[in-house]
């Protein structure tokens, strides 16, 4: 994660599921991209070259699940549920991919980071040319909503502190702090899988969501138990899990960050507020890498230069 160089994958590669919400069988590909191009999603099933990069300015809804959208001649152009595949990303040190889709929304897979991020390990990473930028936060940036809050205070480490609270004897209340590095991701968070509650799955549905959720692919809460026969992966696998979609929605800045997170409750709705707050307030953060004394000079860097059309025509696209 910590890496001087920009990397990317050494091969594509190809995933198929079916969608958490959309219950729609899609197929992914995955593939190498060059520097500073970022993450970027490309919809298959849509005509046109319209690139949509994966970045919180482009975060169209946030309710159950994170949605990127780009406008295009063909109307409003989204890609759901990238929060697990982009913390995959976070997880493996990957600045540069690009991600064909022929659907609405990422596989859920098994509903948690972990089917993604040994794909790609296997796949391996390629070094590159250009300096990895973080974001590192040099003031305290605050958001609270009905109870929910976020705090990012200034730290030398990527740290998060996350604690959940649910009416429900099963959870309770959780709490997780931890230096994530790559190790703590690998090991204690990537295979945290999503969870629902069995007395919300016909609401859900009756609204459009949770059409592809089985148990397959989710921790289902009931009243008496969960409903997963081979249980829990981690005691604590709830809070786990809402690191886990923290991540990757933070990942959404197009740089990794660096500073101290602090979490009550918050989801995806608040994780996008607190990274608008945090770049709107311009003295919060700076660029830093580690080349050199580690220091760039922020005026001369562009905080979301990614994708576009120049950097697909440049890409490279192997055969997968
Ligand atoms: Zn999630």
């Amino acid at each position: 994660m910590h890496r001087t160089y920009q990397h990317t994958l050494k091969r594509a590669v190809r995933l198929a599921g079916i969608g958490l919400h959309t219950g729609k069988l899609v197929e992914m590909t995955i593939k190498p991209a060059p520097e500073d191009f970022g993450i970027c999603f490309k919809r298959l099933d849509v005509e046109g070259d319209t690139l949509i990069p994966g970045h919180f300015e482009n975060v169209v809804a946030t309710k159950l699940c994170t949605t990127i959208g780009q406008r295009s001649s063909q109307g409003l152009i989204e890609v759901g549920t990238v929060e697990h595949l982009m913390a995959a990303f976070f997880g493996l040190g990957v600045d540069n991919a690009l991600v064909e889709i022929n659907g609405p929304e990422v596989p859920s897979m098994d509903g948690s980071a972990a089917p993604f991020y040994t794909v790609m390990k296997r796949a391996g990473l390629s070094r590159q040319k250009a300096a990895r930028r973080a974001i590192k936060v040099t003031k305290r940036v605050s958001v609270e909503i009905d109870g929910k809050e976020i705090t990012i205070e200034p730290s030398d480490y990527l740290t998060v502190d996350f604690e959940i609270d649910f009416d429900h004897p099963l959870i309770e209340k959780q709490r997780y702090h931890a230096r994530i590095d790559e190790v703590c991701f690998e090991r204690h968070i990537a295979k945290a899988r999503t969870f629902g509650f069995l007395h919300e799955v016909e609401y859900l549905r009756a609204n459009g969501f949770a059409l592809g959720g089985s148990l397959e692919n989710a921790i289902v809460v009931g009243d008496e138990g969960i409903l997963n026969g081979e249980g829990l992966r981690f005691p604590d696998e709830f809070v786990r899990h809402k690191i886990l979609d923290l991540l990757g929605d933070i990942y959404l800045l197009g740089h990794p960050l660096i500073g101290k997170i602090k979490s009550k409750k918050s989801g995806h709705a608040l994780h996008n507020r607190i990274l608008r707050e945090l770049m709107a307030q311009r003295d919060a953060w700076e660029f830093v890498d580690r080349l050199g004394d580690g220091k760039l000079v922020p005026e001369l860097v562009q905080p979301s230069v990614i994708g576009g059309p120049q950097a697909i025509r440049t890409l490279v696209t192997p055969a997968a």
